[in-house]
């Protein structure tokens, strides 16, 4: 099974650890890769992301840990970079011209217009109540057209690229599954979300399974119904613990492999030497 994770965070955004101490644990654990994936500087400040001011010594410490560690674990520089709209997302030369090893490109927030300022933001990934109110609020207490929103920040953020793993993909289902008349099943959710699937599929980029959920809410992102529609599609994967604790770094990471398996997936996405390469499922150990 691959001892890896690429979805990470610590002190620089909204981890709760030093980046050293996640790599401790993933070496007990006998990780051979592991990557930081701190959130990205937004136009404003949040509790969630780093700041800009932090970047240089955000590379500078990555890099002391990979030639610290280099004998014992591969370590990589990555950032967790938000789609917020055409103007800011992981396409933007800032992004581009950071000296990182890989990106990953996600969608938290939802601007409410061409205001980049954090109380014109709806976030999705908060509370279930913020969410909730969100939806009453801005949305006519209609699911259907928040989750239409996220789905077209999506497909925009596949169409701008730039960047190699989406991150969590479904992540709107998190709290969405709880407000009334969701449903994975009907037309408004599966035609986007699908349509996403399929941009992606064609711009030949990677979908992480994103653990952090598996063990406390028997979630995954995507959700695990779709594992075999992304086989199905030749979509590359890789397992992420997406975690903020260094205990978790290794969280539900055996059970996704299993069900990775059971949909039919004999290889996942692995970054060795600097380069994605599809490395073969073995028994699940
Ligand atoms: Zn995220
Ligand atoms: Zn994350």
């Amino acid at each position: 099974m691959q001892q890896s994770n690429y979805h990470s965070h610590c002190t620089f955004c909204d981890g709760r650890s030093h980046p050293e101490d996640f790599l401790k644990f993933a070496i007990s654990q006998g990780f051979r890769a592991y990557g930081f994936s701190s959130h990205s500087p937004l136009p404003f400040e949040t509790f969630w992301n780093m700041s800009k001011e932090d970047m240089v010594e955000y590379l500078q410490e990555i890099d002391r840990l990979k030639n610290k560690y280099s004998d014992l674990i591969e370590v990589y520089a990555g950032l967790e970079i938000d789609y917020l709209d055409q103007t800011y997302n992981p396409s933007i030369p800032y992004f581009q011209e950071l000296p990182l090893d890989y990106r990953i490109g996600s969608v938290h927030f939802l601007p409410l217009s061409d205001r980049l300022e954090e109380n014109n933001m709806v976030c999705i990934d908060g509370p279930y109540a913020e969410y909730a109110g969100a939806v009453d609020a801005l949305f006519d207490g209609d699911i259907r057209k928040l989750v239409k929103r996220f789905y077209e920040s999506t497909m925009q953020m596949v169409e701008a690229g730039g960047f190699d793993i989406v991150g969590h993909m479904d992540k709107i289902y998190q709290n969405g599954y709880r407000y009334p008349g969701f449903s994975f099943e009907a037309d408004w959710y599966q035609e986007p979300f699908l349509a996403c699937l399929d941009l992606i599929a064609q711009k030949g980029i990677m979908v992480e399974i994103n653990t952090k959920n598996m063990t406390r809410k028997q979630q995954s992102f995507p959700h695990v119904q779709y594992y075999s529609l992304l086989k199905e599609l030749g979509i590359p994967v890789m397992v992420n613990s997406d975690c903020h604790f260094p205990d978790l770094v290794n969280d539900g990471r055996k059970e996704a492999f299993s069900l990775l398996k059971e949909a039919g997936f004999k290889t996942t996405r692995e970054l060795i030497a600097g380069k994605w390469q599809d490395v073969k499922l073995d028994i699940i150990t």
